[in-house]
């Protein structure tokens, strides 16, 4: 059972202190890049001064990522390395409550997403990718699957610690050492887990994590003892990435934005669909990469529809994302806040119509309150761009052609959700949409088995599942 008064999590948080600067090696050291300072969104409160990684320290990261791989990593029989795998699992588990609340604190998400969403589904990761490490060279792979050898892993602030899951778990599984750069505003979970990676006598240099910036990501990339990139972020960052290794021999995989439509059609039992147009767009803040950011409504039901989600969305409770009782919590950054402020405000200025939740917003912190708009056109910003907060876009359409053609009216092709009664027209729309993931009569559903990713500018390579450890094999 769960008190919701943090004060024990604060005190071990307390004890967390003296590791908030990079692992290398197996060991906490002081980075040469300039401290950087991370806070509360929720309150402004500063929680700690982190040590970052400077490209010095990122070249002796790698070097010693390469000597693990070497040494020990990439010669441990699979046995081995998946006992390992399962210590790290048992220990996120045994220290789920503190990770959950400081993944709360850093991020601003509702304490009972990460309680009861992100920690299970770390855990089930590493659970899942320990039971691989054993089996790779039975499991069809193709002739002496073998390990690529140190990947270089950059990851965003929405999932801090489900992000660094699923890069870390299918890269040990595979006989690969890791050095990851969590993102700059949410570092302090990334540490906590080089903290049970320790607990865990993982050998050193196996995994190494480097808070910092961009540029520490960018150094990491272009390293050239980097073997494989895997990054998570913006479209626009993978490009240069993917730029920057043009010509390189460096193999990469990308996980960019995302613009999901959410396609109900007239037969859909519509307060399933509510709930799962609420969840799809307003889960962690709509800071979601596969958010269901645009809801596709066939025309006959839209009035009904949108009658029903204004009412539901007047019950969501938005606040202190310690609290319990939180739908949704604080915005990550102010830079955040103010993207999502001002593709609202293009909105308006395109001519859509504006409804946003009469609910009450703390004093302080960053907040936004969830917003639908609808009357809303495929050329406006607001049904183009990734707004990666808590707001809705509604089209309406007649035919399911019509749906389908709107939907795939997106430089993006990350995911997708189809309501209705109809499995005939599951099977068919599910194969229109040119999406890496498509949900049927639910959405934002996750499944170490299940492979997921983008097409399009949502770019390449699959997390999760077989197709997931492909990323990490030679045969
Ligand atoms: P971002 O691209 O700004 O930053 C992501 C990471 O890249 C951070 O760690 C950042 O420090 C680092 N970085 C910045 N510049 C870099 C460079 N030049 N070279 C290397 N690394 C660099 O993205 P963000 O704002 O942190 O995250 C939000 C984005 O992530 C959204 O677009 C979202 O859709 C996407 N995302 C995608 C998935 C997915 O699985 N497809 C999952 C989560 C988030």
């Amino acid at each position: 059972a769960w008190d919701y008064d943090p004060a024990p999590e604060r005190a071990e948080l307390a004890n967390l202190r003296a590791h908030y600067r990079p692992f290398i090696d197996g060991a906490f050291v002081d980075g040469t890049g300039e401290p950087l300072k991370t806070s509360n969104p929720a309150t402004g409160e500063t929680l700690a001064e982190v040590g970052t990684a400077a490209d010095a320290d990122v070249g002796t990261a790698v070097t010693a990522a390469r000597a693990a791989f070497e040494r020990t990593w990439s010669t441990m029989p699979g046995t081995e390395r998946a006992k390992y795998l399962f210590r790290i699992a048992r220990l996120i588990q045994e220290r789920s409550r503190e990770l959950a609340v400081l993944e709360t604190l850093d991020n601003g998400k509702p304490i009972k997403e990460s309680r009861d969403a992100d920690l299970p589904a770390v855990a089930a990761h590493f659970f899942h990718h320990a039971g691989w490490a054993d089996k790779l060279d039975y499991a069809g792979f193709g002739p002496l699957p073998r390990p690529l050898g140190v990947a270089g892993q950059v990851i965003p602030w929405n999932f801090p610690l489900l992000m660094l899951a699923w890069k870390i778990a299918p890269a040990l599984a595979t006989g690969n050492t890791v050095v990851l750069k969590p993102a700059e505003t949410t570092p302090l979970t990334a540490l906590a887990f080089a903290e049970i990676c320790q607990q865990a006598q993982l050998p050193p240099g196996v995994v190494n994590i480097l808070p910092g910036g961009g540029d520490t990501g960018s150094t990491l990339v272009a390293h050239p003892g980097v073997d494989k990139v895997a990054f998570t972020g913006s479209t626009e960052v993978g490009k240069l990435i993917q730029s920057r290794l043009a010509g390189t021999p460096t193999k990469l995989t990308l996980e960019l934005g995302g613009k999901a439509a959410n396609i109900v059609f007239d037969d859909a039992p519509l307060d399933q669909a509510v709930e799962g147009i609420v969840n799809g767009v307003f889960f962690n803040q709509g800071h979601v990469c596969c958010a269901g950011s645009r809801l596709l409504v066939q025309e006959s039901v839209a009035e009904a529809v949108l009658e029903r989600l204004r009412g539901r969305i007047t019950t969501l409770r938005v606040g202190d994302p310690l609290d319990k009782n939180t739908d949704l919590g604080a915005i990550n950054s102010p830079e955040q806040l103010a993207k999502i402020r001002e593709l609202v405000a293009s909105g308006e200025s395109e001519g859509a119509q504006r409804w946003t939740s009469p609910c009450a917003l703390p004093d302080k912190g960053l907040f936004f309150a969830p917003t639908v708009f609808s009357g809303v056109h495929q050329s406006m910003r607001i049904a183009r761009e990734e707004v990666f907060g808590p707001v809705l876009s509604v089209l309406t359409f007649r035919t399911p052609e019509e749906a389908v053609r709107k939907a795939n009216n997106t430089p993006y092709g990350l995911s997708a959700g189809i309501w209705t009664e109809k499995g005939s027209r599951i099977l068919w729309a599910a194969e229109q949409v040119r999406a890496g993931v498509v949900w049927a009569n639910t959405f934002n559903r996750f499944d170490p088995t299940a492979s997921f990713g983008g097409y399009k500018e949502s770019g390449f390579g699959r997390e999760g599942g077989r197709a997931g450890l492909e990323a990490y094999l030679d045969v």
